[in-house]
């Protein structure tokens, strides 16, 4: 199922529209009252993102906890950034969102970010890993060693740790190296104890098998890709999407924000089986975080 930008301009027109959608998705269709305990209707006041109960005139903010609270945006332009970043391959640049929503760049480029971590949280929010996962590291950004004059002289790139469950979710996150110590945590907090795991032979890795786990690897520097059922293919491709969509839509990322990138692709492969839902759970986190907030 595909959810098309007409689908989601007839679904959104105009601020009411998306301002009562987030009203629904945190109250529900029955909502109670929480002043006076009756079960209401709120009814949209009028120039505020606020609703008012019909029995007791409690006012309740919907946005309160979402970056849209503080924000004197149009939610209107707030879900079409959100529908660009999940409807598309690579994402959007801030760049293109200027371009799109007709906001400053400094807003799109803090618009970006807001959703960028929203779909990090909700990429928390997925379980553990289990059954046959690959894990593998990878460098992103930087320039090659000894070029340009500014920053490290060398090395400036930046290490990416990520696990893939086959077929299912993957983690990623930015790490200070590849060392054993820094990995292996990261491992046991994100994979099931039992479960297989295919990696390269990189000796950080080899004290899986100690720890619970099924490990297997490949030789990637003697060029053998695959060891019977253990390879790293799927991670590879991750990181080629990664890597390409980085470099193709946003040309350069600060080490400082990377980790929020990942999380964009990472969000978008997660939910890879199921575009069309993509948009609406994003919304569906908001109304979550809303409830946590307040
Ligand atoms: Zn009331």
């Amino acid at each position: 199922m595909k959810y098309t930008y007409l689908d989601f301009k007839s679904d959104f027109p105009n601020d009411a529209a998306c301002l009562a959608r987030i009203m629904e998705l945190r109250y529900g269709n029955e909502p109670i009252c929480a002043k006076c305990g009756k079960s209401t209707h709120f009814y949209p006041i009028a120039g505020r993102r606020a609703f008012s109960c019909q029995w007791c005139g409690h006012h309740v903010y919907p946005c309160v906890g979402t970056p849209f609270e503080k924000s004197s945006t149009p939610l209107t332009l707030w879900f079409h950034a959100m529908y660009l970043m999940t409807s598309t391959r690579n994402g959007v640049s801030a760049k293109e969102l200027e371009r799109q929503l007709g906001v400053t760049y400094k807003c799109a480029w803090r618009m970006g970010h807001e959703i960028r971590k929203l779909m990090g949280e909700r990429n928390k929010l997925n379980g553990p890993l289990s059954g046959h996962i690959e894990a593998d590291e990878t460098y992103v950004g930087g320039r090659a060693k000894g070029a340009g004059h500014h920053g490290p002289k060398t090395g400036d790139k930046t290490v990416v740790f990520g696990m893939l469950q086959r077929e299912g979710q993957v983690k990623a996150e930015v790490v200070t190296d590849v060392k054993r110590r820094s990995l292996r945590p990261i491992i046991e907090k994100n994979v099931l104890p039992g479960s297989t795991i295919s990696t390269d032979e990189l000796r950080s890795y080899a004290v899986l098998s100690s720890h619970g786990y099924q490990h297997g690897t490949v030789n990637h520097s003697g060029n053998n890709w695959v060891n019977g059922i253990h390879h790293t293919n799927g991670m590879e491709n991750f990181w080629k999407h990664l890597k390409g969509g980085i470099r193709s839509t946003h040309i350069h990322v600060s080490r400082k924000h990377l980790q929020n990138y990942v999380e964009e692709f990472s969000f978008r492969f997660n939910n890879r089986k199921e575009p069309g839902t993509m948009f609406y759970r994003m919304l569906s986190h908001l109304a979550r975080r809303q409830t946590e907030a307040g």
